[in-house]
């Protein structure tokens, strides 16, 4: 059993589908990836802040999933960070309709001494800053250092963010983030040329599109399993994160073949994610379930064909 340290967003979210309209949820990054990665052996911890405003009864889900929150700062008067977003029909572009920061603009992010040696660091959708501070903390190079960011940050904080990702080893970045990220529109060329920015290996999500490895030369894909309904999509780009990770740290293996299978747990878990609203469906799975979707997920993908 691995070590994971989780550092994003613990967040209220306001969600509209064209399925519905939530008022203020639990979301934000560090929950979905804590979620999903809580579905493997591994011991973690989760770095965040937030408000008074935050109801205890959240922070029992980090607790019951043995997910250490001592490094989750609350701040005294002060406000959760707060995102409202709205979906297209598609439901596979969304507009922001805000972003409060609250008390994420003067978080000063302190690593729990027991994970300043993690094996694996999932730097989560936060501000750069925040990410480089956890990583100055680490008293050991972990074996693999994963980033995930957004839009928001590349129009807010392009060079910090440029500073993160010469220290780290995977970018997960969904396709229209990795185009803003690079200025191309072939996701190959985009992923190339991130490549010489820092991390070795690129993750591209395209939603239900399915997920893109690259590394060096090689390109490996994973479909996104065909659902009959998509509810909502908030989160998904983070459980498929925590699931990608998760599976790493239980394995501590971060071979190619392994990163590989990694994207096939975090494209697993992203499935169960936008059954329903938020955090609601991850807050329910079960193992035995998580196991036959990855069963249906190897059918999917399996063929025998005859190359000579
Ligand atoms: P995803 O759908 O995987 O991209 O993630 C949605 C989650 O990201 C929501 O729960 C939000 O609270 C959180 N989020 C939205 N904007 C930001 C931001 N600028 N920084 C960090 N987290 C964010």
């Amino acid at each position: 059993m691995g070590k994971l340290l989780i550092v994003g967003t613990i967040a209220f979210d306001a969600i509209e589908t064209p399925f519905g309209k939530t008022d203020k949820i639990l979301g934000g990054a560090a929950t979905f990836i804590g979620l999903a990665a809580s579905q493997f052996d591994v011991q973690s911890a989760v770095v965040s802040v937030v408000g008074d405003d935050f109801p205890e009864e959240y922070m029992d889900i980090f607790a019951n999933l043995n997910i250490d929150t001592s490094a989750v700062e609350r701040v005294k008067g002060g406000k959760t960070f707060f995102w409202s977003g709205k979906y297209h029909n598609d439901l596979n572009s969304r507009d922001t309709l805000s972003t409060e920061l609250n008390v994420l603009a003067d978080f000063n992010p302190v690593v729990p001494e027991a994970f300043r040696n993690a094996d694996v660091v999932m730097l989560g959708n936060l501000h750069p800053n925040i990410q480089l501070s956890v990583l100055d903390q680490m008293t050991k190079r972990p074996q693999l250092l994963v980033l995930d960011t957004m839009n928001f940050w590349m129009d807010n904080s392009w060079d910090e963010l440029i500073q993160v990702l010469k220290r780290i080893d995977v970018i997960t970045i969904n396709d229209e983030e990795a185009r803003q990220l690079t200025g191309e529109y072939s996701l190959v060329r985009a992923a190339s040329k991130i490549q010489t920015m820092g991390p070795k290996y690129v993750v591209i999500k395209k939603g239900e599109h399915g997920a893109l490895l690259f590394h060096d030369e090689s390109v490996f894909f994973a479909p996104a399993l065909p659902l009959e309904e998509v509810f909502d999509p908030t989160g998904a780009g983070d459980t498929f994160a925590g699931g990608f990770v998760g599976y790493l740290a239980e394995t501590k293996n971060t071979s190619f073949n392994s990163l590989r299978n990694a994207v096939i747990h975090g494209s697993n878990l992203a499935s169960f994610c936008v059954e329903k609203f938020g955090t609601e469906r991850m807050l329910e799975i079960n193992k035995a379930e998580v196991d036959r979707r990855l069963r249906q997920f190897k059918e999917l993908t399996q063929f025998d064909i005859e190359l000579l």
